[in-house]
């Protein structure tokens, strides 16, 4: 299928081809038709899959034709989004593809100030880009601002479910005219989240790309077992192999982000940390200098990697293995994106392994299991199995795995390689 086939503006292919993308993904080919249509749409896709571009060419598209000439500007398209960094993200995406057409966009989120946002409420926006929390602030005696909203987007709905935004958007959505479209992006498809799909959405379509719940198959994934003090020394040891050229950590705390950083930076790696104890701008900037390549690795917690939407990140290390397997398909999902291959590690200590057991039987899938090559580490807790490519529990079938094959052609260095041997059973 080609772009050109699906109906969006002209202007807006225009952008599209100048961003790069030849051809839709398979959430792009669904959707588009069905949001071109009109239709309330439940969209459970991974994050990487090009969710949001799904819908936002659409909704550009309806906007735009819709538009006359000199009419004033008033809130049409309102995105309600959990995190600053996913608002932001949203935004350089909706920038780029309006490029060609005359719509304004505003952003509402904490951290800044709050004058050019109750401008964009007062004075109006085409499209309103907004977290949950400051929406709702600023919106208390400005609510006729909503009156002419016609399209509205739940995105990351679990994430805002998990964060305690639920009231908040049920606030919201009240001061919308019933008569609008909705859309709601989820990552799962949760008994709570089919819940709220039936409070905010009027008989929906559902697409679903790939299993519920399933990580981008395009991310390798593996496990080193490790103890808790050799924590560090495996991640200086696996950051000397140069393929890891843009690598994100993920830590379970702020003070544990700190320290890596300290540490990295003490060995001369160029280290950015991303978390909540973090200013708006100084998160920008770490971001910022991410991308560019200015700095190396960046470690982050979950909270505030949410939305973290950069191009070539080659490896996903979980510093802290994950407490929920939400966590772990979002932080996995920061790799390998828009088909591109990425690496996910994780170290798990020997209290983690139930974790891990439960993580694989959520993905339905085992994961491969690797061993650091010259570097002598000293894991606490039952001796592992004897070969060293298995599941960490071993209850998944073989056939889950990648193959020593596979590991190749994914370029894995051959350092690593070295230990990706079969299991004979
Ligand atoms: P998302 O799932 O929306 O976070 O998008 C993931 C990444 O895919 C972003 O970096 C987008 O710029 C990119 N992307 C979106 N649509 C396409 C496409 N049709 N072709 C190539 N890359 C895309």
């Amino acid at each position: 299928m080609h772009f050109q086939t699906l109906g969006l503006h002209s202007n807006i292919h225009k952008a599209i081809i100048e961003t790069g993308y030849s051809t839709p993904t398979p959430i792009q080919s669904a959707a588009i038709p069905l949001i071109l249509e009109g239709r309330d749409l439940i969209g459970i896709a991974q994050t990487g899959t090009g969710k949001t571009a799904a819908f936002l060419l659409p909704l550009l598209t309806k906007i735009i034709e819709e538009k006359t000439e000199n009419e004033g500007s008033f809130i049409r398209l309102l995105i309600v989004a959990p995190t600053r960094e996913l608002v932001v993200q949203i935004e350089e995406n909706a920038r780029a593809y309006a490029k060609y057409l005359p719509l304004s966009i505003a952003t509402i989120y904490g951290g800044v100030s709050e004058r050019p946002q109750i401008k964009a409420l007062t004075q109006g926006a085409d499209l309103v880009i907004a977290t949950p929390g400051r929406l709702l602030d600023l919106l208390r005696g400005r609510e006729k601002s909503f009156s002419f909203v016609k399209y509205l987007v739940l995105d990351e709905a679990d994430r805002m479910l998990d964060m305690g935004f639920i009231p908040a958007i049920r606030q919201i959505v009240k001061l919308l005219p019933r008569k609008r479209q909705t859309l709601f992006f989820s990552a799962t498809l949760s008994r709570d989240i089919e819940k709220l799909t039936h409070e905010f959405l009027t008989d929906p379509k559902i697409v679903e790309i790939g299993r519920r719940s399933n990580p981008a198959e395009s991310v390798t994934q593996f496990i080193y077992e490790v103890s808790h003090h050799d924590k560090q020394r495996l991640l200086l040891h696996l950051l000397e192999d140069a393929q890891y050229n843009m690598v994100l950590v993920f830590t379970r705390t702020k003070h544990g982000a700190e320290r890596i950083a300290r540490r990295l930076e003490q060995h001369n790696i160029k280290t950015a940390t991303l978390h909540s104890n973090r200013s708006q701008n100084q998160r920008l900037r770490a971001l910022q200098d991410f991308k560019d390549g200015k700095v190396h690795v960046l470690v982050a917690t979950d909270i505030a990697a949410r939305g973290i939407d950069v191009d070539g990140i080659s490896h996903v290390i979980n510093y802290d293995f994950p407490p929920h397997h939400e966590d772990y398909v979002h932080r996995i999902g920061r790799t390998g994106r828009a088909q591109a291959i990425g690496e996910a590690i994780s170290f798990v200590m020997p209290e983690d392994r139930g974790a891990v057991r439960s993580l694989e039987r959520f993905l339905g899938r085992g994961l491969v299991h690797k061993k650091a090559e010259g570097l002598e580490m000293n894991v606490q807790g039952p001796p592992p199995q004897a070969s060293t490519e298995r599941s960490v529990t071993g209850f998944i079938k073989k056939s889950n795995q990648f193959s020593p094959r596979e590991s190749k052609s994914r370029n894995i260095s051959s350092r690593n390689r070295s230990f990706v041997k079969s299991t004979k059973k």
